[in-house]
Protein backbone atom coordinates (compact mmCIF):
# COMPACT_ATOMS: atom_id res chain seq x y z
CA UNK A 1 0.00 0.00 0.00
CA UNK A 2 0.99 3.32 -0.24
CA UNK A 3 1.05 6.42 2.62
CA UNK A 4 -1.61 9.12 1.99
CA UNK A 5 0.01 12.49 1.70
CA UNK A 6 -1.81 15.29 4.13
CA UNK A 7 -1.82 18.86 3.64
CA UNK A 8 -0.47 21.00 3.10
CA UNK A 9 1.36 19.39 0.36
CA UNK A 10 1.73 20.80 -3.07
CA UNK A 11 0.77 17.29 -5.29
CA UNK A 12 -2.48 17.56 -3.58
CA UNK A 13 -2.99 20.76 -5.23
CA UNK A 14 -1.78 19.98 -9.24
CA UNK A 15 -4.16 19.13 -12.23
CA UNK A 16 -3.20 15.65 -12.54
CA UNK A 17 -1.97 14.27 -16.14
CA UNK A 18 -3.96 11.82 -18.07
CA UNK A 19 -3.34 8.24 -17.79
CA UNK A 20 -2.06 6.83 -21.58
CA UNK A 21 -0.43 3.71 -20.59
CA UNK A 22 -2.86 0.71 -19.77
CA UNK A 23 -0.39 -1.92 -18.86
CA UNK A 24 0.68 -3.78 -15.93
CA UNK A 25 2.24 -1.42 -13.74
CA UNK A 26 -1.15 0.66 -13.82
CA UNK A 27 -2.99 -2.52 -12.81
CA UNK A 28 -0.82 -2.79 -10.12
CA UNK A 29 -0.76 1.24 -9.37
CA UNK A 30 -4.81 0.26 -8.85
CA UNK A 31 -4.30 -2.42 -6.69
CA UNK A 32 -2.24 -0.84 -4.45
CA UNK A 33 -4.86 2.14 -4.49
CA UNK A 34 -7.22 -0.15 -3.37
CA UNK A 35 -5.19 -1.76 -0.60
CA UNK A 36 -4.20 2.01 0.41
CA UNK A 37 -8.12 2.64 0.72
CA UNK A 38 -9.16 -0.08 2.85
CA UNK A 39 -6.38 0.46 5.05
CA UNK A 40 -6.98 3.26 5.79
CA UNK A 41 -10.85 2.64 6.21
CA UNK A 42 -11.41 5.52 3.19
CA UNK A 43 -14.32 5.13 0.82
CA UNK A 44 -12.10 6.61 -2.09
CA UNK A 45 -8.44 7.88 -2.47
CA UNK A 46 -7.10 9.53 -5.56
CA UNK A 47 -3.63 8.78 -7.17
CA UNK A 48 -2.57 12.39 -6.05
CA UNK A 49 -3.53 12.13 -2.47
CA UNK A 50 -0.51 9.06 -2.63
CA UNK A 51 1.50 11.26 -4.54
CA UNK A 52 1.01 10.44 -7.72
CA UNK A 53 0.60 12.96 -10.53
CA UNK A 54 -2.20 10.42 -12.91
CA UNK A 55 -5.59 11.22 -13.42
CA UNK A 56 -6.53 8.06 -11.72
CA UNK A 57 -8.77 7.18 -8.83
CA UNK A 58 -10.49 4.03 -6.92
CA UNK A 59 -13.98 4.31 -5.35
CA UNK A 60 -16.11 1.88 -2.61
CA UNK A 61 -19.03 3.07 -0.63
CA UNK A 62 -20.95 0.05 -0.37
CA UNK A 63 -21.28 -3.24 -1.46
CA UNK A 64 -24.16 -2.41 -3.57
CA UNK A 65 -22.05 0.05 -6.04
CA UNK A 66 -19.38 -2.05 -5.07
CA UNK A 67 -15.58 -1.24 -5.98
CA UNK A 68 -14.96 1.34 -8.71
CA UNK A 69 -11.79 2.09 -10.82
CA UNK A 70 -12.03 5.80 -12.43
CA UNK A 71 -9.26 6.37 -15.05
CA UNK A 72 -9.17 9.56 -16.90
CA UNK A 73 -12.52 10.11 -15.29
CA UNK A 74 -15.31 13.10 -16.53
CA UNK A 75 -18.83 14.00 -15.36
CA UNK A 76 -21.01 13.99 -18.87
CA UNK A 77 -24.47 14.79 -16.95
CA UNK A 78 -26.04 15.79 -13.60
CA UNK A 79 -28.94 16.27 -12.03
CA UNK A 80 -30.23 17.79 -9.24
CA UNK A 81 -27.69 19.37 -6.23
CA UNK A 82 -27.56 17.90 -2.57
CA UNK A 83 -25.97 19.06 0.53
CA UNK A 84 -23.66 16.10 2.43
CA UNK A 85 -21.09 15.77 5.18
CA UNK A 86 -17.59 14.82 3.40
CA UNK A 87 -14.03 14.23 5.29
CA UNK A 88 -10.64 13.32 3.53
CA UNK A 89 -7.80 10.84 4.26
CA UNK A 90 -5.99 13.66 3.45
CA UNK A 91 -7.13 16.10 5.97
CA UNK A 92 -7.90 14.10 9.49
CA UNK A 93 -10.27 14.88 11.51
CA UNK A 94 -11.88 17.87 9.61
CA UNK A 95 -15.62 17.39 8.16
CA UNK A 96 -17.16 19.68 6.76
CA UNK A 97 -20.90 20.25 4.32
CA UNK A 98 -20.78 20.53 0.68
CA UNK A 99 -22.80 20.59 -2.19
CA UNK A 100 -22.76 18.14 -4.71
CA UNK A 101 -24.82 16.37 -8.11
CA UNK A 102 -27.15 14.08 -6.49
CA UNK A 103 -26.92 11.92 -9.66
CA UNK A 104 -24.26 11.65 -12.31
CA UNK A 105 -23.19 10.15 -15.11
CA UNK A 106 -19.14 9.52 -15.46
CA UNK A 107 -17.40 9.02 -18.53
CA UNK A 108 -14.20 6.48 -17.49
CA UNK A 109 -11.54 4.10 -18.65
CA UNK A 110 -11.23 0.46 -17.66
CA UNK A 111 -7.65 -0.87 -17.27
CA UNK A 112 -7.58 -1.81 -20.59
CA UNK A 113 -8.14 1.44 -21.48
CA UNK A 114 -11.87 0.96 -22.83
CA UNK A 115 -14.17 3.72 -22.57
CA UNK A 116 -17.54 3.16 -19.90
CA UNK A 117 -19.93 5.19 -18.71
CA UNK A 118 -21.31 4.94 -15.03
CA UNK A 119 -24.39 5.74 -13.27
CA UNK A 120 -24.09 7.41 -10.02
CA UNK A 121 -26.49 8.85 -7.08
CA UNK A 122 -26.18 9.49 -3.30
CA UNK A 123 -23.21 8.82 -1.83
CA UNK A 124 -21.55 6.88 -4.17
CA UNK A 125 -21.86 10.22 -6.40
CA UNK A 126 -20.85 11.92 -3.90
CA UNK A 127 -17.36 10.25 -3.10
CA UNK A 128 -16.44 10.30 -7.16
CA UNK A 129 -17.61 13.52 -7.40
CA UNK A 130 -14.90 14.31 -4.56
CA UNK A 131 -12.35 11.88 -5.80
CA UNK A 132 -12.43 13.56 -9.63
CA UNK A 133 -11.75 17.35 -7.70
CA UNK A 134 -8.27 15.67 -6.42
CA UNK A 135 -7.38 15.11 -9.83
CA UNK A 136 -7.88 18.90 -10.24
CA UNK A 137 -6.15 20.06 -6.96
CA UNK A 138 -9.42 20.79 -5.37
CA UNK A 139 -10.44 19.24 -1.97
CA UNK A 140 -14.15 19.42 -0.54
CA UNK A 141 -12.48 22.47 2.52
CA UNK A 142 -12.55 24.56 -0.74
CA UNK A 143 -16.27 24.60 -1.20
CA UNK A 144 -17.76 24.01 2.36
CA UNK A 145 -21.53 25.23 2.33
CA UNK A 146 -22.68 26.58 5.40
CA UNK A 147 -26.39 25.93 5.82
CA UNK A 148 -28.92 28.56 6.74
CA UNK A 149 -29.29 29.53 10.10
CA UNK A 150 -32.82 30.68 9.38
CA UNK A 151 -34.83 30.69 12.63
CA UNK A 152 -37.27 27.98 11.25
CA UNK A 153 -34.39 25.66 10.80
CA UNK A 154 -33.70 22.97 13.33
CA UNK A 155 -30.97 20.44 13.53
CA UNK A 156 -31.46 16.95 14.71
CA UNK A 157 -27.98 15.40 14.85
CA UNK A 158 -27.29 11.96 14.63
CA UNK A 159 -23.77 10.50 15.37
CA UNK A 160 -21.87 8.38 17.82
CA UNK A 161 -17.82 8.11 17.11
CA UNK A 162 -15.54 10.22 18.02
CA UNK A 163 -14.83 12.11 14.25
CA UNK A 164 -18.68 13.10 14.88
CA UNK A 165 -18.02 15.01 17.99
CA UNK A 166 -15.80 17.97 16.09
CA UNK A 167 -19.01 18.16 13.47
CA UNK A 168 -21.31 18.34 16.31
CA UNK A 169 -19.38 20.93 18.32
CA UNK A 170 -19.04 22.88 14.95
CA UNK A 171 -22.51 23.13 14.41
CA UNK A 172 -23.01 24.38 18.29
CA UNK A 173 -19.91 26.75 18.06
CA UNK A 174 -21.82 28.28 14.68
CA UNK A 175 -24.92 28.64 16.56
CA UNK A 176 -26.98 26.50 14.57
CA UNK A 177 -30.59 25.22 16.77
CA UNK A 178 -29.44 21.85 17.06
CA UNK A 179 -32.87 20.76 18.70
CA UNK A 180 -31.51 17.16 19.23
CA UNK A 181 -28.68 14.45 19.35
CA UNK A 182 -29.63 11.12 18.41
CA UNK A 183 -26.29 7.90 19.06
CA UNK A 184 -25.82 4.53 20.40
CA UNK A 185 -26.77 3.75 23.88
CA UNK A 186 -24.53 3.91 26.38
CA UNK A 187 -21.90 0.90 26.94
CA UNK A 188 -21.38 -1.41 29.70
CA UNK A 189 -17.71 -1.15 30.27
CA UNK A 190 -15.38 -2.41 32.72
CA UNK A 191 -15.91 -5.11 35.66
CA UNK A 192 -18.79 -3.51 36.92
CA UNK A 193 -20.21 -3.25 33.69
CA UNK A 194 -20.68 0.64 34.22
CA UNK A 195 -22.63 2.14 31.71
CA UNK A 196 -19.83 4.47 29.85
CA UNK A 197 -21.83 7.33 27.61
CA UNK A 198 -20.79 6.94 23.54
CA UNK A 199 -18.28 10.05 22.97
CA UNK A 200 -21.14 12.24 20.80
CA UNK A 201 -22.89 12.15 23.67
CA UNK A 202 -20.23 13.68 26.03
CA UNK A 203 -20.51 16.90 24.19
CA UNK A 204 -22.05 19.67 26.31
CA UNK A 205 -25.13 20.80 24.70
CA UNK A 206 -26.44 23.60 26.29
CA UNK A 207 -28.58 24.66 23.09
CA UNK A 208 -30.47 21.17 23.23
CA UNK A 209 -33.77 21.95 24.71
CA UNK A 210 -35.76 18.44 23.79
CA UNK A 211 -35.44 15.46 25.91
CA UNK A 212 -36.61 11.81 25.27
CA UNK A 213 -35.68 8.24 25.43
CA UNK A 214 -36.29 6.48 22.17
CA UNK A 215 -36.34 3.01 24.28
CA UNK A 216 -39.64 4.56 25.32
CA UNK A 217 -41.21 5.31 22.06
CA UNK A 218 -41.14 1.66 20.74
CA UNK A 219 -39.50 0.41 17.76
CA UNK A 220 -36.29 2.83 17.69
CA UNK A 221 -34.88 0.43 20.06
CA UNK A 222 -30.59 0.45 19.70
CA UNK A 223 -30.91 4.64 19.57
CA UNK A 224 -31.57 7.13 22.23
CA UNK A 225 -31.76 10.47 22.47
CA UNK A 226 -29.71 12.55 24.27
CA UNK A 227 -30.02 15.99 26.36
CA UNK A 228 -28.46 18.13 29.20
CA UNK A 229 -31.43 18.71 30.61
CA UNK A 230 -32.08 14.52 31.53
ZN1 LIG B 1 -10.24 13.43 -0.34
Amino acid sequence: MYKVVEIPNEILRVTCDPVTKFDKKLRQTVDRLFDTMYEYDGVGVAAPQVNLNQRLAVVHTDDETGPLVLINPEIIETSGTVVGLEGCLSIPGEFGFVKRHETIVVKTQDLKGRTQQVKASGFFARAIQHEIDHLDGVLFTDKLAVPDKGTDQRIVFMGTPTFAVSVLERLLEEGYNVVGVVSQPDKPVGRKRELKPTPVKSVPCATISRCCNLKRCGPIMPISWHSNRT
